[in-house]
């Protein structure tokens, strides 16, 4: 794993400033992936044992990868929208996203730590993100906060004066937080792992990435250990 995500209850990760990444439930094994292959045998078995190691990293780098589709995990996520809308390109598996229609926005946003301002160097397709002086970040922090500042102020006024909710909205910015549950199946999420994961993608959801790697490691290891060792990339 890049990161050792900060559990802070069973079961929950925290993420970035006020987010988190909780599995809600998940019904994962790695005798799920046993059964689904072994079942074009007419075979069932109750208990791992060494040869389903080898049948499982088999069906990894064989990529036959239709018996990893038969589990779920449900993770209930509280990220930036910025980070959300990454996220929901990943269009195998089931969402369901808090509503600024129906309820009041939230008034927390993401302000990075101070060594997460970044500069971006180079050219589309290989950038390199290079810390910034202690004072540049700083001075983000300050203009993030105060464009969240000015945004929320606003949106409540709109919404006190009796704006619907669902237009007072267009004010705030993509970093303000939002909550949804997503429910994927381990090939799905080992996509989602790969590409979200790796070094190319954006460090806040990368972030997300590893909690949601940590829980996929706990529930289905032979299965992880097979990813890392042959699905990665
Ligand atoms: C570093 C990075 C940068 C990115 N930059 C951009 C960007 O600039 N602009 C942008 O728009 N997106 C961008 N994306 C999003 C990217 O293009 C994918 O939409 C996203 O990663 C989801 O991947 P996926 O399609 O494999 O996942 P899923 O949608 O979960 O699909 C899983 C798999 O199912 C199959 N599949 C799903 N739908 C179809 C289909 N319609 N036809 C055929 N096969 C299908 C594919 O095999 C796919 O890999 C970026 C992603 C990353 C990781």
């Amino acid at each position: 794993m890049a990161v050792s995500p900060e559990v802070i209850t069973e079961g929950t990760i925290r993420v970035l400033d006020h987010g988190f990444v909780r599995l809600d439930e998940a019904m994962a094994s790695d005798l799920s992936v046993v059964n689904a292959a072994r079942v074009s045998f007419a075979r069932r078995k109750d208990a791992m044992d060494e040869s389903d190691e080898g049948l499982i990293r088999f069906l990894m780098r064989e990529r036959h990868e239709t018996p990893f589709e038969h589990n779920a995990f449900r993770f209930h996520v509280r990220c930036p929208i910025f980070v959300a809308r990454e996220w929901f390109r990943h269009r195998i598996g089931s969402f369901n996203e808090f509503s600024m229609r129906y309820a009041r926005a939230t008034d927390e946003f993401y302000v990075p730590e101070p060594e997460d301002v970044r500069s971006q160097v180079g050219k589309p397709g290989s950038y390199s993100f290079e810390t910034v002086s202690s004072e540049l970040a700083e001075s983000t922090r300050e203009e993030l906060q105060a464009v969240y500042d000015a945004a929320y102020a606003a949106y409540e006024r709109l919404v006190e004066q009796g704006v619907a909710r669902e237009l007072a909205r267009c004010v705030l910015p993509v970093g303000a937080y939002t909550e949804f549950y997503w429910t994927v199946n381990a090939r799905s999420l080992m996509n989602f792992v790969s590409l979200r994961a790796a070094e190319t993608a954006q460090r806040e959801i990368r972030r997300y990435a590893d909690a949601v790697e940590h829980f996929f490691a706990e529930a289905m290891p032979v299965t992880f250990d097979a990813f890392s060792q042959y699905r990665r990339t």
